[in-house]
């Protein structure tokens, strides 16, 4: 963690300097009239990119949220390894470990044959499988990851806050208007209940879950199905004699239905989706007046002869399976995106929903948000065209669609009956077979984003075996020259809206002057055609827009930190500081050696051009200078 970078300042560090000219947020103050960014609602898609935005403070941003305050309990409580990646680049990572409980095993209950009226532990999986990622899945009150957000966006230069109380009723776009073209209805639901105002904006992005009106007022329609099976969830303090409660488990009983077991965090607490009735065609969940008796009761049958004795239960919910997606995931839809650049949003809940059970909803939801947020700041400070913005839908929209058909799949073999081979023992279950083969999926780690301007043709893939074009830049262990501190390499990057190239010198390569690595930065930070020097302006720090990191293949005491080009030592801030976090070597302590964990050619070595999202742009090859710098021309505007 790098502060003090502009001056020392006591106390806690991830209180950021507040930013100049913030709204008044006293109370009583009035809303403003006009903002760059309305955001609608906050759950975890709307506080995922309202944290992104506060890091911005010269983008207006507008967070309204209809209930008065975050959410105490309930809802999703799933965080996968990619979601915990990205909450490292928010810096929170390392708190929601120490607090929540680790998946690592999950177990798999079925009828035993032995005695078909009770239940047989028939398998054991690795939850996550070993150098998938260097985060665990956890799982975590939804409530508290808001709080995390929350305190996130307070402690920003913007110091942001969501207007509770007022929801978006509706809104118009003035297709000739250049600024603030979207006139947003926000209606009270306080104490002025019913009371409306408008905000004027550039952008609006539609967090508000499945009902959105957000969605409704462009004109956007949810598709899909309603797999007319009732769930119930319960969050519950109880003693059992099952003996895997510590343990995520799927539970299949031979005539009563299935029970999903996540235990949670703080140690007692665990969560039940119980399956209740198959619903009738026409009928919704809300008829059949289940309660929680229901649920307890569906669970004892369902795991007898084990009992749970329920002493609390914290939150309770029936659900209805629904797999749907909308059909635009902008204002734009399949409009004319040659000549319209999309002013409002879906994300989230807003346009596409799930079974929980894959545990996908709350991090999907981020990551939509997480990928729009910062191309909506790069076209707001003027760092990119508005036509960026087309590849929200354009790489969303496509992953929300996987998603939803894996989904479906996924909730189908859960929800089908065990053939009598499974039961036997003769075969492995189909559903422990479908885990094991959806894991990479599940851990939100099978994304890959298509050939783009954002996202580069493969030609170099070569290069970096293990670092997949339109991937998730997957981190592994280095040392840091500086100070010898192992660590992994992609805890660099920060949820702060730049670009990372990761340069890996070739064998040999020791940065002297004339190596590939040394003539690089020197290129890359005085050569006219350097996109570091055509992008970055000038009152900005070298590395505000594009972050340059070297890995070496030697050991720390083996390189001289004082051979290092200027630009991996850069001065910044108000003082003139040098950062001295910019080099790396492999590490050789026995964490693992980057080069061989991630296949990058030891002869050669090779950029990676990670987004400010964490997907890999491009691989390219150490001298590679007009191709870089024709990339980053492809979206970046000239200071
Ligand atoms: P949401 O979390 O739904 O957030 C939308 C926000 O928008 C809310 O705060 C809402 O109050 C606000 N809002 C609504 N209307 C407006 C408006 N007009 N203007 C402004 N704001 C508005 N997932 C699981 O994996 N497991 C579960 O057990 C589970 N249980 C759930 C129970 C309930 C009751 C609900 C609603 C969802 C549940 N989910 C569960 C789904 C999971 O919570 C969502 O997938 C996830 O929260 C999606 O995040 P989101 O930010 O897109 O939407």
């Amino acid at each position: 963690m790098q502060f003090y970078v502009d001056g020392f300042r006591g106390g806690n560090p991830d209180i950021k300097n507040a930013a100049p000219g913030r709204r008044d947020r006293q109370e009583n103050a009035p809303l403003p009239e006009k903002v760059d960014v309305l955001i609608a609602g906050t759950g975890p898609a709307g506080l995922c990119l309202a944290a992104q935005l506060s890091q911005f403070p010269e983008i207006d941003t507008m967070i309204v949220e209809p209930s008065p305050c975050n959410i105490i309990k309930g809802k999703a409580d799933g965080i996968n390894t990619r979601t915990m990646e990205m909450f490292q680049a928010f810096g929170f990572a390392d708190k929601v470990k120490r607090e929540t409980y680790w998946v690592n095993q999950t177990t798999f209950w079925m009828p035993d044959p032995e005695n078909p009226s009770g239940i047989k532990r028939v398998g054991r999986v690795q939850d996550v499988a070993d150098d998938s990622s260097e985060m665990p899945h956890i799982l975590i009150n939804q409530a508290r990851m808001h709080q995390l957000f929350l305190e996130y966006m307070e402690n920003s230069p913007s110091r942001l806050a969501p207007d509770y109380n007022w929801g978006v009723k509706t809104l118009e776009i003035d297709p000739d208007a250049d600024e603030y073209p979207v006139t947003v209805t926000l209606e009270d639901t306080g104490v002025n209940w019913g009371e409306t105002r408008t905000v004027r904006a550039n952008y609006v992005v539609g967090c508000d879950g499945a009902r959105s009106n957000v969605r409704k007022a462009i004109g956007g329609e949810l598709h899909g199905d309603a797999a007319h099976q009732a769930w119930g969830v319960m969050d519950i303090l109880a003693n059992t004699d099952f003996p895997d409660v510590r343990q995520k488990c799927l539970i299949t009983s031979a005539n009563e239905g299935n029970v999903l077991i996540l235990p949670r965090e703080g140690g007692y607490l665990f969560r039940m989706y119980v399956e209740l009735d198959k619903l009738n065609e026409d009928e919704r969940v809300a008829q059949r007046n289940f309660s929680q008796e229901h649920m307890i009761a569906a669970a004892n049958r369902i795991m007898a002869p084990y009992t749970i004795d329920v002493k609390e239960v914290v939150w309770w919910s029936i659900y209805e399976i629904g797999h749907r997606i909308a059909d635009k995931f902008d204002d734009i839809g399949d409009g004319d995106r040659t000549s319209q650049t999309p002013r409002v949003f879906t994300a989230g809940d807003a346009c596409h929903t799930h079974s929980p059970k894959a545990g996908q909803g709350m991090n999907v939801s981020m990551q939509d948000t997480f990928n729009l947020g910062w191309k909506l700041a790069h076209v707001l400070t003027g760092r990119a065209d508005a036509s960026l913005l087309h590849s929200y839908a354009g790489e969303r929209l496509l992953e929300a669609k996987r998603l939803v058909e894996t989904d479906h799949q996924w909730a189908r073999i859960m929800s089908a009956p065990a053939t009598q081979d499974e039961l036997d023992g003769k075969v492995e279950p189909r559903f422990i077979r479908q885990f094991q083969e959806n894991l990479e999926f599940t851990g939100g780690l099978a994304v890959k984003y298509d050939e783009s301007s954002l996202t580069a043709e493969p030609v170099h893939q070569a290069l970096a075996t293990g670092e997949e074009v339109g991937r998730r830049f997957h981190s592994a262990p280095v040392v840091r020259l500086s100070d010898a501190k192992q660590m992994q390499l992609g805890h660099v990057a920060e949820a702060d809206g730049r670009w990372r190239i990761y340069a890996f010198a070739g064998e040999g390569d020791s940065s002297d002057a004339g190596s590939a690595i040394h003539k690089l930065a020197d290129w890359l930070e005085s050569d006219p055609k350097s996109p570091v020097v055509k992008h970055t302006r000038k009152d900005e720090d070298i590395d505000a827009v594009i972050d340059l990191r070297a890995v070496f293949q030697q050991t720390f005491d083996q390189l001289a930190y004082e051979d290092m080009p200027s630009l991996l030592k850069p001065t910044k801030g108000k003082l003139g500081l040098t950062d001295y976090e910019k080099v790396f070597c492999a590490d050789h302590k026995g964490a693992g050696d980057f080069y061989d964990m991630r296949g990058i050619d030891r002869a050669k070595g090779c950029m990676i051009v990670v987004r400010p999202d964490q997907y890999i742009a491009n691989i390219l090859p150490l001298d590679a200078y007009d191709e870089l710098a024709e990339f980053f021309a492809g979206f970046l505007l000239p200071a």
